[in-house]
């Protein structure tokens, strides 16, 4: 007998999918694939942890709404499965008057987003982050941290208790198209489906290609690098403190967030990972970077913004040139109060004519969801994204259902 549905990858989105739908379809016979021995092992398990207010998603936007539902699902989630969050509160900092324009965009965004915030002068910086530089800054109390390795072991045995079987350590190489099922290949044999979603994070196109879709966008993967406060330190920063990020990247600037566990993680970066996953500079993927190098369009994004490249790379390869990032933000930052942390991938998906995209994009095709592109928030949104991606699967569960 087929699957009723076959989720590939064990990270937040997968996860929180599989678990929409059993609650929602709780006689689904849902099994999700995932191809490391254990959950979360990629961008699920080497983020930041922010539960993000989406403040700076453009309004209209996939990010935005699914941003603002998702986080109050997920603190929603964490509360009635005492996984520990804490709303601690962010500020976003103009450091002179050039970054003043920016400030009143992104509290404008703010406003429009529904998200509480507020503009601050520099003495109520002062009392929230007394070691922050700037002369404004944009206060989001409703922004806080939280652990999204736990919620997705957790949402595991959520799936498992509701019935959902998930096979670790079960790489899917190969999908095909047979009448009404959908057969996949994977290295622990093949399993045949009715329905298939992807979520497959770094490889997420990959697995599109699989099928007769052609993607809109290449993963490109980014390496983003950060260093931790010693222990001496970790008072320097109370809360979450960001810089204004330039808007023509969809990354946020190097930035010092409190972790749920305790410590203070600096950065990231963004440089090309030399593989798809990457973690540190010596992973070298001699195909997946051929694949990225040749791809014309990273060759694009790397004519157009070789300055800003050079520079992550640049900080990636000089702890000096780091500690000269962080230090605007924070002027009494040592290069001795910093220790190496680990590192994460950032799943980037990048046009042909080299546009990085900014949106989640989630692409179907007949009886297969893809999942192309979720960057950050889709953590704080992946309880929501779940709901959006049923959505989508609603009349072929119910064609399902009755065919039973
Ligand atoms: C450095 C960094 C910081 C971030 N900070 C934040 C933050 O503070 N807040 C926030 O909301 N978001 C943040 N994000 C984004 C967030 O982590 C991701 O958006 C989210 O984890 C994406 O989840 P995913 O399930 O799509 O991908 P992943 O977690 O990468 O999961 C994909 C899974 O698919 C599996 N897989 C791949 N190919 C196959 C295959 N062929 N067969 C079977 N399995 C396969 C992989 O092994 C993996 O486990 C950050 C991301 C990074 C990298």
């Amino acid at each position: 007998m087929p699957m009723d549905v076959i989720v590939i990858g064990g990270g937040i989105v997968g996860l929180a999918t599989s678990y929409r739908l059993l609650q929602r379809f709780p006689d689904t016979k849902l099994l999700l694939l995932e191809k490391e021995e254990q959950l979360a092992m990629h961008q699920t398990g080497h983020n930041s942890g922010v539960l993000h207010s989406g403040i700076y998603y453009k309004p209209g936007s996939l990010k935005a709404a699914n941003c603002r539902v998702g986080k109050l699902a997920m603190e929603e989630f964490c509360q009635e499965h005492d996984i520990p969050f804490e709303i601690c509160g962010k500020v976003i900092v103009a450091l002179d008057e050039r970054e003043l324009l920016g400030i009143q965009k992104i509290y404008e965004r703010g406003q429009a987003n529904g998200v509480t915030c507020e503009i601050i002068g520099k003495e109520r910086l002062r009392e929230i982050e007394p070691h922050a530089a700037g002369i404004r800054a944009i206060h989001v109390p409703e922004a806080g941290i939280v652990d999204y390795r736990q919620v997705a072991l957790k949402l595991g045995a959520l799936i498992t208790a509701a019935g959902g079987r998930i096979l670790c350590g079960c790489e899917v190489t190969g999908i095909s198209e047979r009448s009404s099922e959908t057969i996949v290949q994977t290295t622990g044999g093949a399993f045949p489906a009715r329905l298939v979603v992807n979520c497959a994070g770094l490889h997420s196109d990959r697995v599109l290609r699989m099928t007769d879709l052609r993607p809109e966008a290449q993963i490109v993967p980014f390496r983003g690098e950060y260093y931790e406060l010693r222990a001496e330190q970790h008072h320097l920063c109370r809360h979450l403190i960001y810089p204004v990020p330039d808007p023509s990247f969809p990354f946020l600037g190097v930035h010092f967030t409190r972790m749920i566990g305790g410590g203070v993680e600096c950065g990231p970066n963004a440089v090309l990972a030399f593989a798809r996953e990457g973690y540190t500079k010596s992973d070298v993927h001699l195909g997946d970077l051929l694949e990225s190098l040749t791809y014309p369009g990273f060759v694009r994004m790397a004519f157009k913004h070789w300055r800003t490249g050079c520079g992550e790379m640049w900080r990636s390869f000089s702890k000096d040139a780091f500690v000269k990032a962080l230090r605007r933000l924070m002027p009494e930052i040592r290069k001795e109060h910093l220790v190496a942390a680990p590192a994460g991938v950032r799943a980037q998906a990048l046009t042909r004519s080299g546009a990085l995209v900014d949106d989640f994009l989630i692409q179907e095709k007949g009886k297969v969801v893809h999942v192309g592109n979720a960057p950050s928030p889709a953590a704080t949104a992946s309880l929501n994204i779940g709901n959006v991606i049923v959505d989508k699967l609603e009349p072929m569960l119910r064609v399902v259902a009755r065919a039973k």
